[in-house]
């Protein structure tokens, strides 16, 4: 089954898919660890152990009392060393556990598989997991499947789109896992009565098509549907556009058109939660870019450092000018490699210099290309200007908060415009200023 609508806008980006047919690899339990308060969206956590405290695999290290927020579980077993602040990319100091790890991954002996006979069970049971949306947004699972009673739920959209290009983490989980993925979905369609199931995976990895579409086969209310390979397909706007046709208005959600999306390794978790009880403590990262020795997908240590990933995947053969977690049209920059990696985080990318030029910007020739490609159907060399001339009225008339920041009106800009950073920059005064 073909898509049923195609996404407006978008880009054809190359696919870099170089880690594809790569088994995943599991790396040793590092020295140490460190696992900042935040993962999610929503309210940090606040750390429940303190130094010199014992933790074993699985340990809730860290809760908190607020509805949008997710338990965080320490990820090996050994000694909190040390809790300091750890300066996140919005500015925030966020507390960050630092473990040593005994080498040993001795289990808490609270993990066990949890009793789930009720919706009300089931959720919590997600909540406990400390899941979050893996697929880079880490809002809480629990909250997602937990829309209010008035919205009534009639697709379940499995984000297996994977359409950044070089990462490839989701594509080993539907090989990989593929029963884990099917069993998830189940469970989440019976206890939130959802009826019709679609998996969206683009068109470059028929692999992925085939082996859920055989083993849904049974069950015709599951499909897993082909998906051109336009950026940002996986973005979740145009995800529901391109499966079911549906329109999420400008500040909705999906619910409020009787959408619920999850990412697809997010879905199979699930599955291997309620098996084993053992909570969000591991996952898959993709490493690759030019300068990585041996790019690869890694089974790591939640914390894990972004230096122990890289020397595990063999080094650097040159000198990087660019380190990016996640993917190149969306990722951050990061200024270090001494950084730990996150639940929600799904690649490490790193690039030479050649790679990682930022052109100059020259002045915008009219042409249109940025309004075409952007998938919201926004006007990114206007919400440019008023964002230089700090206009905050006409940003919010030009909606600059629908900008998903996909990247796609900066990657087709033939002045090399740096509008993603401008329409950023425009947002936080919106943010700033507009509300007065
Ligand atoms: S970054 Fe924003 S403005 Fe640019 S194409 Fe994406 S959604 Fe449109
Ligand atoms: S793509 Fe660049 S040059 Fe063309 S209209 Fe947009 S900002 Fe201007």
């Amino acid at each position: 089954m073909k898509q049923k609508k195609r996404i407006k806008g978008g880009v054809k980006t190359p696919h870099y898919k170089n880690t594809a047919k790569f088994e995943t690899r599991v790396m040793p339990v590092p020295e140490k660890v460190e696992i900042p308060m935040l993962h999610h969206i929503g309210a940090p956590c606040m750390p429940t152990v303190k130094k010199g405290d014992e933790v074993m695999l699985g340990t809730i290290i860290g809760d908190s009392d607020k509805f949008v927020s997710a338990p965080i579980h320490s990820s090996v077993s050994g000694t909190v060393s040390e809790i300091k602040k750890r300066m996140f990319p919005n500015g925030a100091a966020i507390d960050s556990i630092v473990i040593k790890s005994d080498g040993k991954l001795t289990i808490d002996p609270s993990v066990k598989p949890p009793i789930v006979n009720t919706k009300e069970e089931f959720l919590k049971a997600v909540r406990n997991s400390g899941l979050v949306g893996l697929g880079g947004a880490g809002f809480p699972a629990h909250v997602k499947l937990n829309p209010p009673k008035d919205k009534k739920i009639e697709y379940l959209l499995i984000n297996a789109a994977e359409c950044e290009p070089y990462i490839t983490a989701d594509y080993r989980e539907t090989i990989e896992n593929s029963w884990n993925v099917i069993s998830g979905i189940n469970v989440v369609m019976e206890f939130l009565e959802i009826e019709n199931v679609i998996i969206g995976i683009e068109d470059n990895k028929p692999t992925s098509i085939k082996i859920l579409n055989d083993i849904a086969d049974s069950d015709k209310k599951i499909t897993a549907v082909s998906l051109k390979s336009i950026y940002p397909q996986g973005a979740e706007k145009m995800l529901i556009y391109a499966l079911t046709g549906r329109v999420v208005p400008a500040g909705g959600l999906p619910m409020d058109v009787g959408v619920i999306v999850m990412n697809v390794t997010s879905v199979s978790f699930i599955a291997k939660y309620l098996k084993t009880g053992m909570p969000l403590v591991r996952k898959r990262l993709t490493v690759d870019g030019a300068v990585i020795k041996e790019p690869s997908n890694v089974d790591i240590c939640i914390g894990t450092y972004i230096k122990d990933l890289i020397d595990f995947c063999g080094g650097f053969t040159e000198e990087p000018y660019k380190i990016l977690m996640g993917g190149p049209m969306m990722g951050l920059a990061q200024y270090t490699t001494d950084m730990p990696i996150l639940k929600q985080n799904n690649a490490i990318l790193a690039f030479n210099k050649k790679q990682s030029m930022v052109p100059e910007q020259t002045a915008c020739i009219r042409c249109g290309n940025c309004v075409r490609a952007c998938p919201m159907a926004l006007m990114p060399q206007q919400l440019d200007i008023f964002s230089e001339s700090q206009d905050v009225e006409q940003l919010k008339k030009y909606n600059v908060e629908s900008c998903i920041e996909c990247g796609a009106c900066s990657y087709v800009c033939p002045a090399k415009r740096h509008l993603v950073q401008a329409i950023k920059k425009g947002k936080i005064l919106v943010k700033t200023k507009g509300q007065k």
